[in-house]
């Protein structure tokens, strides 16, 4: 790596040049770089806002859950099942299906030999469990911090092999020059008052784009709080989204984000809204079943049916639930608890009007205790003190909830060895959007594993160039540079405005309003329109009180380019005639709801942004390829090129 001084508009720069650099210090950036440095290549480094910030360092569930190819037991498995099965979550492409089902394994294994606690039995299998839209037993889990463990295992390979790490540095924009990625523009979180230290520019040879979801996106979330994404940037290089009309949505607590899922909603809560000021309570679920068996069944399955699918909303199914959650906030103003010192108040004292299934859970647990909090100390008393650890007694308080944002299925379209339309910028992890419409709990995990590897494979046999000439360098980078450092000094000089705070809220709430798990033509235009209108005026209505805010005024830009890219996508997927289906119910201009349209499963959606304006296209899905399986050809060609291309 090299290190230079560069002037832009009498701006001095410190301007760092080496072959790759991985953006992001989440489970898929850390293994990126690693994976680098396995592969021979030296000239690199990882740079982040914040080694500790992200979804994998900062989240968790119930039971984290990775998933893999079958590792244990008799039950048959293969590559190409997996493959299928996660073809099967329909608008996912066939190439990228079998290379995260080929990867798997080895991805899996790696984890496992670098300390992640994945658990086996005497004898090394690696059992698994059944989770959603799987039909083996594929999952595993090592509890509910899975994906820390995998960052923080991963992460002490990269400091023991002295990868140099810039921590503290948010990239603010792509440098590109011909449809290439040259490099990237950061502020220095560390010298945000100091014009000369503010910015740093990275000119190299390869980006891994490894920024996670889109989180900023809503304010209602689950995502962890210093996890805000970074697709906007993406978009403006002009690297196409795919698939982002898909997303999972499902009920957590806000104050401190978790998701509800297992036996918090088991031991049957009662489900309570109040006005802003937490007054006039009411069990506003009851309304909305014939009976009472039927509403704590749906609560009951809320436990293991915990993202809302459109399919489970009919016949009283446990999604119903999430729809009436929204109906109490958005349309009602109203706020929405779960309580765990009541019952429900139409459950009987004996429990004779709950479910079979319900009755018989509890009753083999032993969990048939008075009250939920006692029934959830019985069954898991781990869960009680998570809250407690987090300043909220469920023994006493009642729990905020919503409906929020968990995971983006889509995202950056990428190829089969992660690389975007912009070439020599690939998009690992959650950044990519590499999933269909369904896909099996845990996936998430293993494609930002596998993405991550590959990307690194491809980088080092094929991408070892040196970076450009400084000067080659500048001429790339020098307006993008400069329109944003007179955007910074316009966030920096404005004297009226709002605070970046505020317009964060503006742009969450309208996606969590019309652009979450609830969508209408009407609900997402307005999204789009709003963000539209909000970009066109953010340089002039940011008020920052210091100039530590440049860093979140810049997040609400990323944010409202890609709150236009995402709206744009769901408001043509509408107009298409595209119905409800994975995570979302569609409603038309009657209030009545869309249903899904099968034949658009086998299509994918791409949108290009380029300067406000979005472009969408839709293609079929590509099939699962059959490659040549004949030992001596393959061998052949691996001696080749290592099968790099
Ligand atoms: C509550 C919850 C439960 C989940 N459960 C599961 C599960 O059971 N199984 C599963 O497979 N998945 C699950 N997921 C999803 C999974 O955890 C994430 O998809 C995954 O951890 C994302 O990893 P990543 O490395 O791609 O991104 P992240 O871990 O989010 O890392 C992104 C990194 O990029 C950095 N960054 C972002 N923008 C910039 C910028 N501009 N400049 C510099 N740095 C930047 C961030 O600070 C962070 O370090 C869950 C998610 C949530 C929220």
């Amino acid at each position: 790596m090299r290190q230079d001084k560069i002037f832009v508009n009498g701006c001095a720069i410190d301007l760092y040049s080496l072959n790759t650099i991985v953006v992001g210090s989440g489970a898929a950036g850390f293994n990126a770089v690693d994976s680098l440095y396995d592969l021979g290549r030296r000239d690199l480094a990882l740079l982040t806002e914040g080694v500790a910030m992200g979804t994998s360092r900062n989240t968790g569930s119930d039971k984290q859950t990775y998933y893999k190819l079958t590792l244990a037991g008799g039950v048959p498995d293969s590559v190409l099942d997996v493959a299928q099965t996660l073809f099967a979550g329909g608008a996912m492409h066939g190439d990228l299906a079998l290379c995260e089902a080929a990867g798997s394994a080895a991805s899996f294994a790696k984890l496992a030999a670098i300390g992640v606690p994945f658990p086996h039995n005497r004898y090394g299998e690696y059992v698994g469990y059944r989770t959603d839209h799987d039909p083996r037993q594929r999952a595993t889990s090592a509890g509910p911090l899975t994906s820390r463990f995998m960052a923080e295992c991963l992460e002490r390979r990269v400091k023991a092999r002295e990868i140099p790490v810039f921590d503290g540095y948010k990239v603010i924009g792509i440098v590109t020059g011909g449809g290439v990625c040259r490099g990237l523009l950061a502020l220095n979180k560390a010298g945000l008052g100091d014009l000369e230290k503010r910015f740093a520019l990275f000119n190299c040879t390869n980006v891994v784009w490894a920024t996670g979801g889109p989180a900023g996106l809503y304010a209602c979330s689950v995502y962890p709080e210093s996890q805000t994404g970074a697709s906007g940037i993406a978009f403006e290089a002009g690297v196409r989204g795919r698939n982002l009309t898909e997303w999972q949505y499902g009920i957590a607590s806000i104050r401190f984000r978790w998701n509800l899922s297992g036996s918090y909603q088991q031991v049957l809560p009662r489900y309570i809204s109040t006005d802003a000021g937490g007054g006039d309570p009411s069990e506003f679920l009851y309304g909305h079943f014939p009976d009472a068996t039927r509403m704590l069944t749906a609560i009951f399955l809320k436990g293991y049916q915990w993202p809302f699918d459109s399919r489970k909303v009919d016949a009283w199914g446990s999604s119903l639930i999430d729809i009436l959650v929204h109906k109490e906030m958005q349309e009602k103003g109203r706020r929405v608890f779960l309580d765990f010192t009541k019952n429900p108040s139409v459950l009987a004292s004996d429990f004779s009007n709950l479910g079979e299934e319900a009755l018989a859970y509890l009753k083999n647990s032993g969990a048939m205790q008075p009250t939920p909090i006692e029934r959830l100390a019985h069954l898991n008393h781990p869960a009680i003190d998570l809250y407690e650890n987090n300043g909220i007694d469920l023994a006493r308080e009642r729990l905020e909830i919503a409906v929020c944002a968990q995971h983006n299925n889509g995202g950056l379209a990428v190829d089969c060895w992660w690389e975007t339309d912009v070439r020599h910028f690939f998009a690992v992890g959650e950044a990519a959007g590499t999933h269909g419409v369904y896909r099996p709990g845990g996936s998430a995990l293993n494609s930002g594993q596998v993405g991550s590897a590959r990307a690194a494979l491809y980088i080092a046999e094929r991408y070892g160039e040196e970076p450009l000439p400084n000067a080659d360098f500048v001429a790339c980078a020098e307006t993008l540079t400069a329109e944003k450092i007179a955007l910074s000094e316009s966030f920096l000089n404005n004297k009226t405005g709002r605070t970046p705070e505020k317009i964060r809220a503006e742009i969450g709430g309208r996606m969590s309003k019309h652009a979450a798990h609830i969508r209408s033509s009407d609900g997402v235009r307005k999204v789009r329109e709003e963000s539209a209108a909000q970009l066109k005026t953010l340089a002039g209505e940011t008020i920052l009180r210091n100039p530590q805010e440049l860093v979140a005024a810049f997040e609400n830009h990323d944010l409202l380019v890609a709150q236009q890219a995402y709206a744009a996508a769901m408001d043509d997927y509408i107009a298409c005639g595209g119905g409800s289906r994975g995570s979302y119910l569609i409603y038309d201009r009657d209030g009545m709801v869309v249903p899904a349209e099968e034949s658009m499963m086998a299509s994918v959606q791409e949108v290009a942004y380029d300067a406000g304006n979005c472009r969408v296209d839709w293609g079929p899905v590509r099939p699962i390829p059959e490659p040549d399986a004949w030992f001596e050809n393959v061998w052949r060609e691996f001696r080749d090129d290592r099968s790099v291309r």
